[in-house]
């Protein structure tokens, strides 16, 4: 429990209001959306409506020794926004206005606490296009997506958040507000260290506002489903669809155990489906017709048995249905579930998708794997069936030889989620101790004090996995 002075000290930054302090309101910020995280108190949240605000609640930390854990929707999987060394939550909700959507330089200017889908729309209206796209985009915030170098279907194409930041403004673990990078398409003036600060999970600075890119939109999108009868070919038919000169927009992988649990979409799928493609591409109108019509060819002649092209933008949800439902209704079924987030180079993906699921048959347990195949990530669902014993240590044995697998075929243990607590034992066995070691020196230049988000990304002593 903070000390009245402490508590006194913060209401004055932020404002009565903005500063909570009584135990319901600490009780809804010790979760985010991470299965199996356990509850983290804080001590105190806060409500910043600035960067000067966020860099007086910085200072004060400081001197405290308090943690200070930056917050925007709670929508990560791996326990990055959770107080677990208590501390102040820092709730960037406020800060959420767009400050400017410039189309000649194609750039918005935002705060951390922006809805993702709120600047895709600002920018749409001008003919614009923010294209990362994470699936939570209804809910989670740029600054959460900044700081988890946030992906989603369009990876492929387009890559992920850090593609799109040109500048930040960041307030630091001593409390100065500096401003990184350029607001310009190049820039080599010195270190990159706005690129560090991004995927860097609120860890080495605090983001309050951010200069990105934006694309002017593309005229039309062409959305395709490909049936296979068996898994492999779909993998294949995904490297094979990435050499075929036409670079989809998004290329995602359902496999049979997701298919099964999705409700009736009207889509008529033959018994036999091991898995579907569900593809789009993107360009101007003549270009995406072309590129849908040569991704036909190349899904057919991978054998896949039924090709759906839409003919309208109702039929492209349609097919879009048989991806989006994937996640909620593995909740439906399986209400406890462990998400991860593997990322393999795109030739490796049916050696490793295959090996996934010889893993789990191995280990007796149930998996489901889809995700974003086009640019390698997939997300591998384990389904507990808590009624059996033993169950949760099958399951994280099964997590454990996944990363071993992935590891080994040159990729990584995580594409787009981040590290948080649920990985952080993993980091080395990806990294190497060495590389870990020369994280940790960066974050101790960064935050000499460890107050910015502690316990979060680096192993903790005697977790690590090399
Ligand atoms: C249904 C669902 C679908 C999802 N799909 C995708 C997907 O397709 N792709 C994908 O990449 N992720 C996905 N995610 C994960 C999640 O939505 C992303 O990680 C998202 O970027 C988190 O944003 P947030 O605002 O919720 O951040 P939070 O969860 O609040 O925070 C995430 C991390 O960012 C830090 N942070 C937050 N704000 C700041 C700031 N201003 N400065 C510094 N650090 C900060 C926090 O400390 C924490 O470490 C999904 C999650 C769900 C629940």
């Amino acid at each position: 429990m903070l000390a009245r002075r402490v508590r006194k000290a913060l209401q004055e930054i932020v404002g009565e209001a903005h500063a909570r302090f009584d135990p319901a309101q600490l009780a809804l910020y010790a979760y985010d959306a991470t299965p199996f995280a356990a509850p983290a108190q804080p001590d105190g949240v806060l409500m910043p409506a600035s960067a000067e605000e966020v860099a007086g609640i910085v200072r004060l930390a400081g001197a405290e020794g308090l943690p200070v854990v930056p917050r925007g929707a709670g929508t990560n999987l791996t326990g990055g926004a959770r107080a677990v060394q208590g501390g102040l939550v820092l709730a960037m909700t406020r800060m959420d206005r767009i400050l400017a959507v410039d189309a000649d330089s194609f750039q918005a200017v935002v705060q951390p606490g922006v809805v993702t889908e709120d600047l895709q729309e600002a920018a749409g209206e001008q003919g614009l296009f923010y294209p990362p796209d994470p699936q939570s985009a209804d809910t989670c915030t740029l600054g959460g997506n900044l700081a988890e170098n946030a992906g989603g279907p369009r990876a492929v194409k387009y890559g992920v958040t850090r593609q799109y930041v040109l500048a930040l403004q960041v307030v630091l673990a001593s409390g100065q507000i500096v401003r990184l990078g350029a607001r310009t398409l190049k820039s080599v003036a010195g270190y990159d260290l706005c690129s560090l600060m991004v995927g860097s999970e609120g860890t080495l600075g605090i983001i309050t506002e951010a200069t990105l890119r934006l694309l002017p939109a593309p005229e039309r999108r062409e959305t395709l489903l490909a049936v296979f009868e068996r898994l492999r070919d779909a993998a294949k038919a995904v490297c094979a669809s990435m050499r075929s000169g036409v670079i989809p927009s998004a290329v995602e992988l359902v496999d049979e155990a997701s298919l099964r649990c999705l409700p009736d979409l009207g889509l008529d799928l033959p018994e036999a489906a091991a898995a579907v493609l569900v593809m789009e591409v993107d360009g101007s109108a003549a270009e995406a017709v072309r590129a849908a019509g040569r991704l036909a060819e190349v899904m057919q002649a991978g054998g896949a048995c039924r090709v759906m092209r839409a003919a309208d933008e109702a039929e492209a949800e349609r097919l879009w249905k048989a991806r989006r439902e994937v996640g909620p209704s593995l909740a439906r079924i399986a209400p406890l579930r462990i998400n991860e987030d593997i990322v393999v180079p795109i030739a490796r993906l049916p050696e490793a998708i295959s090996g996934i699921h010889e893993l789990a048959r191995e280990q007796d347990v149930t998996c489901a794997c889809f995700g974003h195949a086009g640019d390698g990530n997939i997300h591998v669902n384990f389904l507990l069936q808590p009624d059996r014993s033993g169950e949760r240590e099958r399951v994280e044995r099964a997590v454990a030889r996944v990363f071993d697998l992935v590891v080994g075929l040159g990729g990584s243990i995580t594409g787009e989620h981040g590290v948080g607590t649920t990985k952080q034992a993993f980091l080395g066995l990806e990294l190497g101790a060495e590389v870990v070691e020369l994280m940790r020196r960066v974050k101790a230049a960064l935050d000499p004090d460890g107050i910015l988000n502690p316990g979060k990304v680096l192993p903790l002593p005697g977790l690590g996995r090399a």
